[in-house]
């Protein structure tokens, strides 16, 4: 960090800033982007090298429709309302992403019942354009998938994340936001109305004081909300680490699938099933798995020896699909909040002054439609700060 602000601390000096945001994820970025137009003193802290490098650049890097989750809930409010601003902001910035829909796909009668309380769920929330489809519909428009009714959502897209973030770093830079990586946060104390945060780098520890810190730390947000001093498990803020891996199918498969191919989900195994996701450079991806990490290691390895198990789950819609057609790509790992008993657990985006902290703006279980929701999240969160 002594690097990248070096005009700003001299070594052991306490450096003042209006506003400090924990994280140059995807969230950190977009919130540090949205609220750069209201203060000319915002500073991005991320422990890492540069920006992105945890669960922003390992995902399926969809724009999801916003057809799964509850109508009143916030993870459908901000997908809704963040898909349409993605595309917006794709569209004016020039960041690559293509329209290219979605079919979720029964292939047993027993899962016809699922695609329609599905098709009715997200009519309810406002997703536009969905259609169910017989089986000929589908085999016209995808001819190497099979199933026997579908729900198609022509909104659902696929973005490039790593341009997203670049174009929102140097939207935030230029309107004086400043960037310091290398730069993880250690400890942080409330005095008064101020929030005195301890940044250590390569070299040495300095103190951040802010009067606004937006914790956007992904996989650690529960962590950094304890450092402040909130009771995370009475606040059910616990996260437990989820992970997700995936394969890659060769090149002669992949041109055979131009729209993201989904299952039906089935809730016992947890997440949306393992799907198919063309991405933007012409290729084809198989994942996420879905598995519980025991101890909170941020391990991105991919197990060679579920190879097997892939291939069966896409084969019941991709029949022409073969072991020896897909080879193990990345992995990422959902913040998950602990299931306290509830089927569901929304985004967590809140600001603390009832728990004694005013001013700390928490951001905890962001996991997917993290990336669609980002911008929304980001309006979400100008909101809270600067309200109107
Ligand atoms: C397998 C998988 C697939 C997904 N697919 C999709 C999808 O297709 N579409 C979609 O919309 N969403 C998807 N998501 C969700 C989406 O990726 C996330 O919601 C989003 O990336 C979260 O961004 P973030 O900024 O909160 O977290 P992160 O990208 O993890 O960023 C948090 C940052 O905080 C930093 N940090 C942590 N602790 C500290 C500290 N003490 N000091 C300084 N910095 C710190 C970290 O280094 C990190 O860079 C998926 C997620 C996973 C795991």
């Amino acid at each position: 960090m002594t690097l990248i602000v070096s005009v700003l601390i001299l070594s052991g000096i306490m450096y003042k800033t209006d506003i400090l945001i924990i994280g140059a994820g995807v969230i950190g970025l977009a919130v540090a982007e949205e609220l750069s137009a209201l203060s000319k003193s915002i500073i991005v802290v991320e422990k890492n090298e540069s920006f992105g490098r945890e669960t922003s650049s390992r995902n399926s890097e969809v724009i999801h429709g916003g057809i799964y989750y509850p109508h009143d809930s916030l993870k459908t409010r901000m997908c809704v309302k963040g898909r349409e601003l993605l595309y917006e902001f794709c569209e004016k910035n020039n960041i690559a992403h293509k329209k290219t829909g979605k079919l979720i796909v029964a292939t047993e009668k027993e899962e016809i019942g699922a695609i329609e309380s599905l098709f009715s769920n997200a009519c309810k929330n406002g997703v536009p354009g969905l259609k169910i489809m017989d089986r000929e519909e589908i085999k016209k428009m995808e001819p190497d998938i099979f199933g026997i009714t579908a729900l198609h959502s022509p909104e659902t897209g696929i973005v490039d994340s790593h341009s997203l973030m670049q174009r929102l770093i140097g939207k935030a830079k230029a309107n004086g936001v400043t960037m310091a990586y290398n730069s993880e946060v250690m400890a942080i104390e409330k005095d008064k109305d101020i929030y005195n945060v301890k940044v250590r780098d390569a070299n040495e520890t300095t103190t951040l004081a802010a009067r606004v810190v937006i914790n956007c730390a992904g996989l650690d947000s529960d962590t950094i909300a304890e450092m402040v001093g909130i009771d995370i498990r009475e606040c059910k803020y616990e996260l437990q680490y989820c992970k997700g891996q995936y394969f890659r199918v060769n090149q002669r498969k992949a041109g055979r699938v131009k729209r993201l191919i989904y299952p039906v989900p089935h809730p016992k195994a947890g997440g949306l099933g393992i799907h198919a996701t063309p991405d933007l450079g012409g290729g084809l991806r198989l994942g996420p798995d879905h598995e519980y990490l025991k101890n909170r290691i941020k391990d991105y390895s991919v197990d060679e020896s579920r190879k097997k198990e892939f291939c069966a789950s896409v084969k019941r819609f991709m029949p022409s699909i073969e072991e020896g057609d897909i080879f193990t790509d990345t992995a990422g790992i959902r913040p998950k909040l602990r299931d306290y008993g509830s089927d569901f657990s929304d985004f967590i985006i809140k600001e603390e002054t009832a728990s004694g902290f005013p001013g700390l703006i928490n951001l905890i279980g962001i996991e997917s439609p993290g990336l669609t929701a980002s911008l929304a999240i980001a309006e979400h969160v100008r909101q809270i700060a600067f309200p109107a």
